[in-house]
């Protein structure tokens, strides 16, 4: 059974959509004309209930189906963009200045939507499909937004699906694993307190940029001597600030970094060697150090059973042998973790080809994999849902 036939009939009008959202990119919960869009569109399909305003700016949708049934089934997508300057030179390309859709939220908002057209029209199954919108998947923890709004109780929500592109994975395959899929990332800041003097007298001060340098080193032995090697972990430090010019020994300095995991247990090894390694590094070189390390999105944990379940979809959809079961996992985040804490689900991966990779400025979503990413949720809900 490969693409729905309706689906592919909706190709074209689900492409329209995908590219006006394209060309007016929002950030984070600031988007408001996506929001509207979205909610306007599942009004005019005919939903049974469209709520905006969840965690913000989300916007859930509910579909009932023809058929008696209780169960629940929350399919999700997010509609943020990226503070990025697209240079992809496409027709609908962004048209506003530093903003871009660079992970292809705008693909998978209107994927959603086409699935929720088609749901709306069939209602071909028994029990309720639950469309979820969410503001600020990158860095703004939409989801959780959602979730602390009520979504999972207040719809009665009881398994919940989620979906994004894949750049590099070939058009009309999917990707999956079950158990960890993507990274626990988390936020270091480290505030570094030295003691200001001239550079020609550097013995009289405490060389913060020194401090900080020796910081950056010992950070990496975390990951190589910490860490068992049969894990995985991250450590990086991508911000160091300190100084104004060259004949002054700075007095402060600033470092920023992630540290990032597939277990939680490895995360807070992280955290505790993290703390020990800055402390005890400013403080051998006569310096201090304030680091905040902030918990930032959780491991995306797929369940097993709703794994095999998605595999079964996707297998449905594009075939056997296009669907990789056993993806490696990625060290990304995202924040779709949240909603899986809550309910039992599933996070796939749909190609998008060879296309360049997610936060770039050359990159777009492929309008190619429409039909295969809305078949997928179309035939989740009903197959979820046969009562
Ligand atoms: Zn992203
Ligand atoms: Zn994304």
């Amino acid at each position: 059974m490969p693409i729905v036939n309706r689906v592919a009939d909706l190709h074209r009008e689900i492409t329209a959509w995908r590219r006006d959202f394209h060309a007016h990119p929002e950030l984070r919960y600031d988007v408001h004309r996506t929001a509207g869009a979205v909610a306007e569109k599942l009004k005019s399909f005919g939903c049974d209930d469209v709520v905006p305003g969840i965690g913000r700016t989300g916007v859930v949708g509910v579909i009932r189906g023809r058929k008696p049934g209780k169960k629940v089934v929350g399919l999700r997508a997010d509609m943020d963009a990226l503070p990025i300057e697209e240079e992809t030179g496409l027709p609908y390309q962004s048209a506003v200045p530093g903003k871009m859709h660079a992970c292809g939220h705008d693909g998978h908002t209107a994927m959603l939507l086409g699935a929720a057209k088609y749901l709306a029209e069939t209602r071909n199954f028994a029990g309720t499909a639950v469309v979820i919108f969410q503001p600020a998947e990158e860095g703004g923890a939409g989801a959780l937004a959602m979730v602390k709004d009520g979504l999972i109780t207040r719809f009665g929500i009881d398994e919940v699906y989620g979906m994004h592109n894949y750049p590099g994975l070939p058009l009309g395959e999917f990707a999956i694993r079950p158990g960890p899929l993507m990274a626990a990332a988390d936020h270091i800041a480290i505030e570094l307190q030295g003691k200001g003097t001239h550079a020609a007298r550097p013995h009289l001060g405490t060389d913060t940029i020194l401090i900080g340098a020796q910081i950056v080193n010992q950070l990496q032995s975390i990951v190589a001597r910490n860490v068992d090697p049969l894990e995985s972990a991250v450590v990086s430090i991508c911000m160091f600030q300190a100084g104004q010019t060259d004949n002054v020994v700075p007095q402060h300095a600033k470092l920023l970094g992630t540290a990032r995991s597939l277990k939680a247990e490895i995360g807070e090894l992280l955290r505790q060697r993290i703390n020990a390694v800055v402390e005890g590094t400013a403080e051998l070189y006569g310096g201090t150090a304030k680091i905040t390390y902030t918990n930032g999105y959780p491991v995306v944990v797929n369940h097993s059973r709703e794994t095999a379940f998605a595999v079964d979809v996707a297998r449905e959809i594009v075939g056997e042998d296009k669907v990789d079961t056993d993806v490696a996992p990625v060290m990304g985040a995202e924040d779709f973790a949240f909603m899986l804490q809550q309910r039992p689900g599933a996070f796939i991966f749909v190609g998008n080809g060879d296309s360049a990779g997610l936060h770039h400025p050359a990159y777009d979503f492929n309008d190619e994999a429409i039909p295969v990413g809305t078949s997928y949720w179309v035939r989740l809900a009903e197959t979820a849902l046969t009562g």
